[in-house]
């Protein structure tokens, strides 16, 4: 079975779509867990965090930049947000394709669920 985030990254399942450039792709989550729910994902198929390999270091920075220009252009910079990247079953990853998820515009509380 194709991966799910390959088929929105190639357009062929469809996302509300916020940002793109030629390494990554970014869209809001279909499930929102606040105000603001992004995912940052890279077009390259990356499984979990366990298969970044060396070669990937860049593109896993430019992720970060990503994920800050997107803060910032929804007004969320300031006051905070939090990344969140989910590793294997335990840590709630459902969906086996990289993302850094997004989340703003409310309180964040800590320890996360
Ligand atoms: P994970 O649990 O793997 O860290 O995150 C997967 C995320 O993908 C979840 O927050 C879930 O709501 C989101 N998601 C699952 N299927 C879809 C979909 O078809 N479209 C979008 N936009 N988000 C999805
Ligand atoms: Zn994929």
């Amino acid at each position: 079975m194709q991966c799910l985030f390959c088929s929105i990254v190639e357009k062929k399942f469809p996302s509300k779509e916020i940002y793109e450039d030629k390494k990554v792709f970014a869209f809001h989550d279909v499930r929102p867990q606040a105000p603001i729910h992004i995912l940052i994902v890279p077009k390259k198929h990356v499984s979990t965090v366990l298969d970044i390999e060396t070669a990937d270091n860049e593109l896993m920075g430019h992720m970060f930049q990503v994920a800050n220009k997107i803060a910032r252009d929804q007004g969320i910079a300031e006051k905070g947000f939090r990344l969140v990247l989910n590793c294997n079953r335990q840590a709630g990853q459902t969906v086996f394709h990289v993302h850094l998820h997004l989340l703003g515009g409310r309180l964040m509380k800590w320890p996360p669920g």
